[in-house]
């Protein structure tokens, strides 16, 4: 056994996604060696996003304030909303620069092996933006749980805003993959070719 203090920090880094126990002491025993400003530093900024960080009262992106950048831009199309995951999604999104409208993050999807229920998402607010809106680009991952979630905010959007477009982007992606992995060229073409639904 380590001394206490070190143990601890060890089961802290093994609280992260993919990170097993020997990752976990090698994290600790860096942090070790580390200056104790770096240190502090590296505290301070855990700390810090979790006491600044919310989600945008609009969109549900993250955001330091009550709105995001995005959300807040005047040049961007607000009649266009691109429906996604994870505010993972928005960034690789914004990285092809070909995107102008605006976003909607469900933080998360529907799935039954999760117990993930429509209500758990941030989806009455999507269909309140929707119904002053153009269209609605269904950008949920091509994962069982992102088919399904496409398909019940489809059927929603159509019964509750039968005005608004419904499209659902191309699946030149990766089966199973997630918008955040796909290439930007991949991500321009699967906006590109979107289907009406
Ligand atoms: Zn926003």
């Amino acid at each position: 056994m380590y001394p206490d203090s070190l143990e601890k920090l060890i089961a802290c880094f093994r609280r992260l996604p993919g990170v097993g126990e020997r990752t976990a002491e090698r994290y600790a025993l860096m942090i070790c060696d580390e200056d104790e400003e770096d240190v502090a530093e590296f505290a301070a900024a855990l700390v810090d996003v979790k006491q600044k960080l919310t989600h945008c009262r609009i969109c549900g992106n993250l955001s330091e304030g009550e709105e995001c950048g995005i959300c807040a831009d005047e040049k961007r199309n607000h009649r266009q909303i691109f429906v996604v995951q994870s505010p993972k999604d928005v960034i690789a999104m914004e990285k092809t620069g070909e995107y102008h409208g605006v976003y909607h993050v469900l933080n998360g999807l529907i799935s039954s092996t999760k117990g993930i229920l429509p209500e758990d998402l941030n989806i009455n607010e999507l269909v309140e933006r929707a119904g002053n809106a153009e269209e609605v680009i269904l950008a949920t991952s091509a994962t069982m749980d992102g088919e399904t979630t496409a398909m019940y905010l489809s059927r929603l959007l159509q019964a509750k805003c039968p005005d608004v477009l419904v499209t659902r982007i191309a699946h030149g992606l990766p089966s199973g993959g997630m918008l955040d992995y796909a290439d930007e060229i991949t991500l321009t073409h699967a906006l590109v070719d979107r289907r009406k639904v």
